[in-house]
């Protein structure tokens, strides 16, 4: 419905537009009753809804309504699947607007930049391309509902430790290429009704106060159409806040930031212009939800559960399946041990906890697909509660393992290992679950290890054991979901979204992680995850990218539609994947490109396009990929844009980082020219580089003592020219013996840089 927004705003007094940049209370914006202009609710988010019955709380410690609780990020976006994505999201908008809820808090786009931190199961990938890939798709999903989202938390949150002041201090290209990249897509592709700022300051400058962040980047270069909100208590200055492009402090000050816009407005601080513009895009989102609201909706609890359970099918990785132990028959005796088994983690801790509708028991799960035909046992091995081992525990899992032909241990985090507000000290899993894991593996040589975690762990015990089932935090149906796994009934086809490192110490962030006191420094730059091993040839343990299934496939005919483009122009890659295995499976088709000769410091290869393909026994399937600039380009800080250097580009196609199993290349031809300024400084090789520099060189040096060397044939010359790249042009003139002057120099510059 068409209103008159401007005119709405010309009749607020200046106190009720400030009052408009708050919220009410901890969930709801405010409204102005006498200009028909209702009060809307937020709330949490991402992967359920989390609407408190009473007070609000950010940390998920009141009761709230039940929910449908979705896998977490870590999980959905180990399913590699938009499409899926937008289906939880629109089962996610369904629930909102059931609930009256106008706009659900998520999704999360920070990148895993360790996997230390505590949020990282809220995250979905230490891949920009992947994450803001899987955030676009949840947005679209929840917006086609007529309910908003928030994409958070903008920008460098990648910690939890000191979250609320920090400084993130990034470099502008690795700023832009991983840390923003996360979030730019979702913003371009999907336009989140809101986006929130991040506690943390980037670059000195709070996030919920950066102008550059909020306004250069967010509204005029990406185009965000939306309002922005703070992370709840993000604020610092609220005036400064919203002059840099803040339109939303959350939760309520108790009117102490609306007291502050006012009085900059009133001091000539704060342009009353910028007041009704940020006012301006909070109504137009007020009205967006207002417009789309579904008085009376409702939704199937019981179809949202049976998506739950086929999201966390979707989303478990088989890691290790030694001589093919899983899946499992549906006979003889299964001992299932570990307390996970009956009291599942299946969902993370903070604002993002919710109350699930239902919860399913893993051992019942098991029980149930398992039939009369099976005997399955169950052990308690560990306590939760504690990470001391317990000799009974252990003595009671050792002798059901002992009598049975296969143990499935459950293990994995407890709550108070990772959570929102803390992130974790070391990789490794509690000292009772890992001496489990040993002791049974005493008594039992078929163990099956299922694992529940928001983050990678570190597996010194992985030879004790044959498979292992990465079940992340599996949402509310994950107990059906790992049991359609273990026996079959369904086919893994998640893939890792990060890499799993050997040991934490390998990880690329180690030694800035977390930081001196508030100063947190991105010193490894671009090279976040598989961009650091890959670099530096550190085997991982599981590589970003892999996941096993129980069928097999074949790459083949790698074709590039194009042997040259333009940086302008498009191309085509396209292959075939076939099911060689008798059983129906999915594979997770990755492509990275790789720059063969560049310039700059580049990763030597990046995620560009993946798809998920269904495919029957024996099926054939064609997948294609659309290739444009951005596929190639680097942030080039000079320009201020992105950028490709004219040359050859490698595809690689294949099942992971670590196994490209296609190779292709293509020669991508700049647009741009980058115009060079030369001076007194530049070296011999920046302006050999240059075709019009080239003959001038070459002129030059033969009028040095070296040009007698340089022209000789063979290792002199060669010599020779090594040695004169790095020389600056003035040494040049010097050892000329005034065969050059300083004014030929200065001729020869303004002719090159005019
Ligand atoms: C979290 C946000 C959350 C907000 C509201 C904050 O502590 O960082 O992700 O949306 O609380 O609960």
């Amino acid at each position: 419905m068409a209103r008159d927004i401007k005119g709405l705003i010309a009749q607020m007094t200046l106190e009720e537009k400030a009052g408009m940049c708050s919220g009410l209370d901890f969930w709801h914006m405010k409204g102005i009753e006498r200009l028909g202009i209702p009060s809307i609710m937020l709330t949490d988010g991402p992967h359920g809804l989390r609407k408190q019955r009473a007070s609000g709380d950010h940390l998920g410690l009141f009761d709230s309504v039940p929910a449908t609780c979705f896998p977490s990020a870590a999980g959905l976006a180990s399913s590699w699947d938009r499409d899926l994505a937008r289906k939880v999201g629109v089962a996610l908008g369904e629930e909102c607007q059931a609930e009256e809820v106008a706009v659900l808090l998520g999704p999360g786009a920070n990148i895993k930049r360790s996997p230390l931190c505590g949020r990282n199961f809220e995250y979905f990938s230490e891949d920009p391309y992947l994450s803001s890939g899987m955030a676009s798709s949840h947005i679209q999903g929840v917006q086609s509902q007529g309910v908003g989202t928030s994409l958070k938390h903008f920008a460098a949150n990648n910690q939890e430790h000191r979250r609320m002041t920090g400084n993130s201090v990034v470099d502008e290209r690795t700023l832009r290429e991983i840390y923003l990249a996360s979030f730019e897509l979702a913003v371009k592709e999907a336009q989140p009704w809101t986006v929130m700022c991040s506690y943390n300051k980037v670059n000195g400058t709070y996030a919920s106060e950066n102008e550059y962040l909020l306004t250069d980047i967010l509204k005029d270069e990406w185009g965000h159409e939306g309002f922005v909100v703070s992370d709840w208590g993000a604020v610092n200055e609220r005036a400064d806040g919203l002059a840099a492009g803040l339109e939303l402090e959350m939760p309520s000050s108790g009117g102490a930031g609306d007291r502050k816009v006012v009085e900059a407005v009133r001091s000539g601080k704060l342009s009353e212009e910028k007041l009704d513009r940020a006012v301006e895009r909070l109504l137009n989102i007020i009205f967006m939800a207002v417009d789309n609201k579904k008085t009376g909706a409702s939704y199937d609890m019981q179809a949202h559960h049976q998506l739950a359970r086929e999201v966390a099918r979707e989303s478990m990785v088989l890691l290790k399946n030694e001589g093919d132990i899983l899946p499992l028959l549906k006979e003889g005796h299964i001992a299932v041990i570990g307390e996970f088994a009956v009291k599942p983690r299946y969902q993370g801790g903070g604002s993002s906890h919710i109350k699930p509708t239902k919860l399913e028991d893993i051992r019942e799960e098991i029980m149930k697909s398992a039939g009369s035909g099976a005997k399955v046992t169950y052990a308690q091995g560990y306590d939760l509660q504690s990470d001391v081992p317990d000799e009974r525990l252990v003595e009671e899992a050792k002798q059901a393992a002992a009598q049975a032909g296969i143990a499935v241990i459950f293990a994995g985090l407890p709550d108070r290992y990772e959570s929102e507000g803390f992130d974790r000290s070391h990789l490794r899993l509690p000292d009772n679950q890992i001496k489990l894991i040993q002791a049974v593996a005493e008594m039992q040589s078929n163990i099956v290890l299922v694992l529940s975690n928001g983050a990678p762990i570190e597996m010194p015990w992985l030879g004790s054991v044959k498979a292992v089932l990465e079940a992340y935090l599996g949402g509310q149906a994950l107990g059906g979901a790992i049991a359609d796994l273990l026996f079959g009934d369904a086919n893994p086809c998640g893939k890792l979204a990060e890499t799993f490192p050997q040991r934490l110490e390998h990880n690329p962030s180690q030694l800035n992680f977390p930081g001196e006191g508030d100063l947190v420094e991105y010193k490894e730059g671009l090279f976040v995850g598989y961009r650091y091993y890959d670099a530096k040839h550190i085997e991982p343990l599981f590589p970003f990218g892999f996941g096993l299934s129980y069928t097999t496939f074949e790459y083949s005919n790698l074709v590039i539609d194009k042997n040259s483009i333009r940086d302008d122009e498009q191309v085509t890659v396209s292959l075939n994947v076939k099911n060689l295995g008798s059983r129906a499976g999915k594979e997770i088709v990755q492509l990275y490109v790789h720059d063969i000769q560049s310039s700059v410091i580049r990763p030597v290869k990046e995620l560009k396009g993946f798809a998920k393909v269904d495919l029957q026994p024996g099926e054939t399937q064609t997948v294609s990929f659309a290739l444009d600039k951005r596929s190639f380009a680097y942030y080039n800080v000079g320009l201020k844009d992105w950028h490709v250097e004219t040359g050859d580009f490698e595809i690689g196609v294949g099942g992971s980082s670590q196994d490209i199993v296609l190779k292709g290349t293509l020669q991508v031809q700049s647009t741009v020219v980058v115009k060079c300024i030369y001076s007194r400084n530049s070296t011999v090789g920046d302006l050999s580089a240059d075709p019009r520099g080239e003959a001038i060189i070459r002129d030059w040096i033969r009028q040095t003592p070296f040009g007698a060397m340089a022209s000789e044939e063979g290792e002199g010359s060669e010599m020779m020219a090594a040695m004169m790249k790095d020389m600056p042009l003035r040494g040049l003139v010097g050892f000329s013996g005034g065969a050059l002057t300083e004014e030929d120099l200065d001729e020869i510059l303004k002719q090159l840089n005019g």
